[in-house]
């Protein structure tokens, strides 16, 4: 790998019985072109999937480029988090200062679209400049009486980890200020963003068990539910990367438990289903569960043979944000006959790299924050026909005349649940046996 920088060879490992533990949870490397997006970014990709807030960029315009049209998380009522509002800061603001042009936005916003809560998200430079947007919030609280959090992410505070960081603490000053009755079977769902609808496969399922869930947080969520979040038994937590942080708040503060699960793949589907039915220590949600999986996997085991048997022998390249969805796609690709031989993340830990390491076969290569050359050069060492990744890597898998499957924020196919399995097999299968692939020269 001649083209790997001298300070990143320690961030990737060629899997092999004797491997080091891989260098990860750090800044990206000066000259390294990192697939990682800012602290604001990774704030923002939580925060704005609640559907009844207003989400207000403080900062230049360019920030605002986030908008829903990048992460589509559906909503079954309000629409507010659809629009992208920003103070567009220009050059005078910069010198002096942008709180008044911060307060009238959001005041005039609040008159116009009435919502439940106000997330402002201070950018790069009005970390440089200072702006007290904590005082403009207070000011907008005393005067509308909605929580008006401040969302302080300048990108170079961090990594988009720390932003998620962020994210979590914005919510958890939400969390604990209203009460509700909830039944017995409650729970929450942290880190499912309701992308193309999979968070409504997941409701379908636990409804069926016969589990209540109250807030969805954040995909298709609610500012009130999340106020009363913290009345449910137990914290559901998908996409740990990201929700972590308010699992842990909301276990310490008021001691409600979590786990992690995914819902991606049979097996971890199935697995998410039997965790929480035990959890709450009752026979009839387990058999619940264990009827729902049965069925499931019979109507989906016939269907998946057809793609086994035409993908067998295919290989997949993944680069994601977090790396735990990472565990649940090697397992999902290996139930349809497809290797995973290079397998990354922006955002992976320590441990969840341990056990990619053990999942993985010999020789894949596994690596941490890459960059748009490593990622060409691992494809074509290994010989991949298949890159699963999320917007940034598609222009990468299609230069290389490679298939590609969105499995990120952009998504328009829910990939979550039994169906998404086979949605997601569908996928791979469309892509990798697309005759267009002929015409390339490689
Ligand atoms: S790095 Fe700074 S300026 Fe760029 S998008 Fe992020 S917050 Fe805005």
């Amino acid at each position: 790998m001649n083209m790997l920088i001298e300070e990143r060879k320690r961030q990737v490992s060629f899997n092999k019985n004797d491997r080091a533990e891989i260098q990860c949870s750090i800044p990206s490397i000066a000259g390294s072109v990192s697939q990682r997006a800012c602290v604001f970014c990774g704030s923002r990709v939580v925060l704005y999937p609640i559907a009844d807030a207003l989400h207000v960029i403080h900062g230049p315009i360019g920030c605002a480029a986030y908008t829903w049209d990048i992460r589509g998380a559906l909503s079954s009522g309000e629409q507010l988090h659809r629009l992208s509002f920003s103070t567009d800061l220009r050059e005078n603001d910069v010198v002096f200062g942008g709180e008044k042009k911060l307060y009238t936005a959001v005041m005039e916003l609040c008159e116009l679209h009435n919502p439940k809560a106000v997330f402002i998200y201070s950018t790069c430079i009005i970390g440089v400049i200072g702006d007290d947007v904590e005082a403009v919030c207070r000011k907008v609280n005393e005067k509308l009486n909605i929580p008006v959090i401040p969302v302080q992410a300048p990108g170079f505070k961090g990594t988009k980890k720390d932003g998620y960081k962020i994210a979590c603490e914005a919510l958890a000053t939400l969390v604990g200020t209203k009460e509700a009755e909830v039944p017995e079977y409650s729970i929450n769902i942290l880190g499912d963003f309701n992308l193309a609808g999979e968070l409504w496969i997941l409701l379908k399922y636990y409804k069926e068990m016969g589990i209540h869930v109250h807030a969805t947080i954040t995909g298709d969520g609610r500012v009130d539910k999340i106020c009363s979040a913290h009345k449910v038994s137990l914290n559901v937590v998908q996409c740990s990367g990201s929700m972590m942080a308010l699992a842990k708040i909301m276990k310490e503060k008021y001691n409600v438990p979590f786990m992690k699960v995914s819902y991606f793949g049979i097996e971890d589907m199935s697995n998410a289903l039997y965790l929480v039915a035990n959890f709450f220590k009752s026979e009839a949600l387990l058999s619940k569960a264990k009827e729902i999986v049965q069925r499931e996997f019979a109507e989906l085991t016939p269907a998946l043979k057809f793609y086994k048997e035409r993908l067998n022998g295919r290989k997949a390249a993944i680069y994601v944000g977090g790396l735990f969805k990472a565990i649940s796609l090697i397992k999902a690709l290996r139930l349809i006959g497809v290797q995973t031989v290079v397998v990354g993340s922006q955002t992976g830990t320590a441990d969840e790299y341990e056990i990619i390491g053990d999942l993985c076969d010999e020789g894949t290569i596994i690596v941490d924050d890459s960059n748009p050359l490593e990622l060409a050069a691992f494809v074509k060492e290994t010989g991949a026909d298949i890159f699963i990744g999320g917007v940034k890597e598609r222009p990468i898998a299609y230069k290389l005349g490679i298939g590609f499957c969105d499995h990120n924020h952009e998504r328009k196919e829910a990939l979550a649940g039994f169906e998404g399995m086979l949605n997601f097999a569908k996928e791979i299968y469309a892509t990798a046996t697309s005759p267009v692939w002929q015409f390339v020269n490689r």
